[in-house]
């Protein structure tokens, strides 16, 4: 018989995965599902990265590349840190990885010993608690008060913190609940790291540029823990480059070597053409991004007048990212046309896709229980049809 690893065994599929290939199956058998489920921007790659991938495979741009990335990369990289994020560093601390999902990893695993707490900032993203997992270290969630945004306070982390804290790991803009943390948050937060020597900071800026309040504050900005913060970002979001596969930690240098060491033993790097890409995405600016940044919040204002009157929703207003994260507890307890009890958030959503043809994740998937995640990163019409649907399917219950 086939026996797998117990750490395979003791692995969760990605639900938001799971999700979208339901929805497929739905969809397969000839309905008409539309799918909220994917953090994937609707937009294609900008037409100059393009070129320059093309460009690219014909300049001969297709062996091995270093492990840590091309160094004009990587100094493109230190270039934006320096004129966007006012952080100074230099190419050997950052490491170009396989999209941001490979660079957490290559954190996690060259910062967590097995028994090592992590405090992982909840509603939190799907990979967190697997990542942490995965390098036998013990998750922590740490549940922000949907009062305050779903943003933990620094009281709240000051108070979770034990001897045995290595890391703490968020990020802001956040996925799945859209909170963005203010200057003045994070200084406390940080303030707070200063006086526990023993604790780093894992901060994913990978929807940095999907932030509709204005300003982006990097935690590695507050100099008294920068040695001990690891900046996370990438080109998935903010370029609608989700299939390219490029993100980047950026480090002190003995974190950086050893995500480098691990890197090196696991993949060797990401794609050639696909950092030529990047580079030019970030010789380009940030001009193309903007763009989708405008529609981002225009269907973020849409969804969040539709879902205004959905009985027993409770929606708080996204900052940035593209997802709506409504607390839906209001509607447990009810039963649907059919005679079924909606007693959680999967019920919900279970029920949604199979009334409504629409497909969201249970919050239960992000540590939040009481929440379902709608995507708005699709057609406004699509988006407008899809509130619809929903609205008749949760008035039907009762
Ligand atoms: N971090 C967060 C919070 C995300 O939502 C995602 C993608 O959904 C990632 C990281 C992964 O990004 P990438 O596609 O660059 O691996």
């Amino acid at each position: 018989p086939l026996v797998l690893s117990d750490r395979i065994n003791s692995m969760q599929e990605s639900q938001t995965i799971a999700m979208a290939k339901k929805a497929r199956a739905l969809a397969a058998e000839g309905f008409d599902v539309i799918n909220l489920s994917f953090g994937e921007p609707d937009f294609q790659t900008p037409q100059y990265i393009k070129d320059a991938a093309k460009e690219a495979l014909d300049q001969g741009y297709t062996l091995y590349t270093p492990v840590p990335g091309y160094l004009e990369l990587r100094q493109a990289i230190c270039d934006k840190l320096q004129r966007e994020n006012n952080l100074s560093y230099k190419p050997e601390n950052v490491v170009v990885s396989t999209g941001a999902k490979q660079a957490l990893v290559n954190v996690v695993m060259s910062l967590v010993n097995p028994g090592d707490e992590v405090i992982v900032f909840a509603p939190y993203w799907v990979s967190y608690e697997e990542m942490v997992k995965l390098a036998e270290g013990v998750p922590v969630p740490l549940v922000g008060s949907l009062e305050n945004d779903f943003k933990v306070t620094a009281a709240e982390l000051e108070a979770a913190i034990t001897p045995r804290t290595r890391l703490i790991m968020y990020s802001s803009p956040c996925n799945p609940t859209g909170s963005v943390f203010s200057r003045e948050e994070l200084g406390a937060i940080a303030e707070v790291v200063a006086r526990n020597p023993h604790v780093h900071v894992l901060a994913d800026e990978i929807y940095e540029y999907i932030n509709f309040v204005g300003e982006h504050v990097s935690i590695a900005q507050f100099d008294e823990i920068k040695d001990r913060v690891i900046t996370v970002n990438g080109f998935s979001k903010g370029y609608a480059m989700t299939g390219w596969r490029v993100g980047y930690l950026v480090a002190r240098k003995e974190i950086a070597s050893a995500c480098e060491k691990i890197q090196s033993q696991i993949t060797s790097g990401t794609c050639s053409i696909a950092q030529r890409a990047s580079l030019a995405a970030l010789q380009g600016g940030r001009s193309s991004a903007d763009e989708m940044v405008t529609a981002y919040h225009r269907r973020r204002d849409l969804v969040l007048e539709l879902a205004k009157d959905i009985p027993g929703f409770r929606t708080p207003t996204p900052s940035g990212a593209f997802y709506v994260f409504p607390d839906v507890s209001g509607c447990f307890g009810k039963s649907t046309p059919e005679g079924q009890t909606i007693s959680s958030a999967a019920d919900l959503a279970m029920y949604l896709l199979n009334d409504a043809h629409v497909a969201a994740v249970d919050g239960g998937a992000f540590g939040a229980p009481a929440c379902i995640r709608f995507s708005t990163a699709a057609a406004d019409d699509k988006l407008r049809e899809a509130f619809q649907r929903i609205k008749n399917s949760v008035s039907k219950l009762a």
